[in-house]
């Protein structure tokens, strides 16, 4: 009787972050009593991203999801107004403005970075565009001068979702600088994160009281607390987007070690990218770009195979192999609501994001991994074979 060799343990897509002090700060919060937010771990992670951002202005939020709620508010829009942002996103790049009954218009991605096609942009602009919003996929910067040039030729804010980008920059500036308005993302699967938590970065002055406000239930009591009203009100449409301090604390103690957890993602990035670029370029898949004049914040490892077959294929072939992988956005034009609410920018649709959505798997990347496991996973893939692959040994052997 043979005994079967044991199986290497499950290689998890994802486990968040643990921060060596989040106990601390949780029982420090809780011993205070001060917890509804605005505290003083909230000012610790609010000047931490600041600094990280290089931005004057952040106003922690429950999720990236309020932070762009809020980020629709202070655009005033109306009913039928438009705002152009990738097809190739997640749901709330568009929700959040389609809630105040604003229109997004998709625009598809570049075949290289799979961001929005800047070149593309200045064709979805209308009389009725009021925004662009720019989301870095996988923390590869967008075309941002481009992006800014055809922004301002129609005098129009540039919003970032910068739920990937914490830690990337463009031509040596932060991602989350370069819009009026940048979102960012604390939700588990992120870099660092609080379970559940966002940022408004508030790069235009101007905005940021009225932002205050509407992250404080529509009224001024910000205003209270600097003695400037002796009692608060009212004052303009909000909602309850304030952070608690529970979860500031948790996330002042991941940024604390912003720099350890990116270290660590990107050795285990360049792991990938160096031993998979043989097989790649073998079989016919594209690894991740970036561009000259780019810093990533490697949030994602990504692969687009050839074919929507050779997707199914591989995730089953690393599942057998011990390796949990996943595919990623579904594309917004072509989605439910994204047909309810939303239109392309041109009748030929989005055929990049589609091919890409049906295409692409993400590799596991965190700081729960170690080299010997992401070696794990790059034998698993490289043991992989393509459509193009098996055709191309096919013509080498004839
Ligand atoms: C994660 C993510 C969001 C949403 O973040 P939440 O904090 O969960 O609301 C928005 N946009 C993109 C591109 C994301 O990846």
């Amino acid at each position: 009787m043979s005994i079967a060799p044991p199986a290497p343990p499950t290689v998890p897509f994802h486990v968040p972050h643990t921060a060596a002090q989040q106990d601390a700060y949780l029982r420090d919060v809780l011993a205070a009593g001060d917890l509804d937010g605005n505290g003083p771990y909230t000012r610790r992670a609010a000047r931490l991203l600041s600094e990280l951002t290089q931005t004057p202005e952040v106003l922690l939020t429950p999720s990236c999801t309020h932070a762009l709620e809020i980020a629709a508010l202070l655009l005033d829009l109306a009913p039928g107004d438009e705002v152009v942002m990738p097809s190739f996103t997640f749901a709330p790049t568009a929700s959040a403005f389609a809630l105040r009954g604003a229109v997004p218009v998709f625009v598809d991605s570049r075949p290289d970075t799979l961001n929005l096609d800047e070149t593309a942009l200045e064709k979805a602009i209308t009389e009725r565009t009021r925004a662009v919003v720019a989301m870095h996929y996988a923390g590869v910067a967008c075309e941002m001068r481009e992006i800014q040039r055809v922004a301002d030729a129609h005098g129009l804010p540039v919003l970032e979702d910068n739920a990937h980008g914490l830690g990337a920059s463009y031509e040596g500036r932060p991602l989350g600088g370069f819009g009026v308005l940048a979102a960012q993302s604390f939700h588990a699967t992120k870099n660092v994160h609080c379970g559940k938590g966002g940022a408004l970065l508030v790069n235009d002055p101007s905005l940021v009281d009225r932002a205050t406000v509407i992250r404080d239930r529509g009224t001024d009591r910000h205003r209270y607390f600097l003695g400037q009203v002796d009692k608060y009100r009212w004052v303009d449409l909000g909602s309850s987007y304030i952070l608690p301090e529970m979860l500031a604390a948790l996330l002042a103690a991941q940024l604390e070690e912003f720099d350890a957890v990116q270290r660590q993602r990107h050795l285990l990035w360049d792991v990938y990218h160096a031993e998979l670029a043989e097989w790649a370029a073998e079989q016919g898949v594209a690894l991740p770009v970036v561009p000259a004049g780019r810093a990533h914040s490697a949030h994602l490892y990504h692969l687009v195979l050839p074919s929507e077959q050779d997707r199914v294929a591989l995730l089953a072939h690393l599942d057998e192999h011990g390796v949990r992988a996943t595919p990623h956005f579904q594309p917004l034009h072509n989605s439910p609501a994204g047909r309810r609410y939303g239109r392309c920018a041109t009748p030929a649709g989005c055929p990049v994001a589609e091919r890409v959505a049906d295409a692409l798997v993400r590799l596991p990347l965190h700081t729960g991994l170690g080299e010997a496991q992401v070696r794990q996973v790059v034998r698993a893939v490289q043991s992989f074979r393509t459509g193009a692959g098996r055709a191309g040994r096919r013509e080498e052997s004839s």
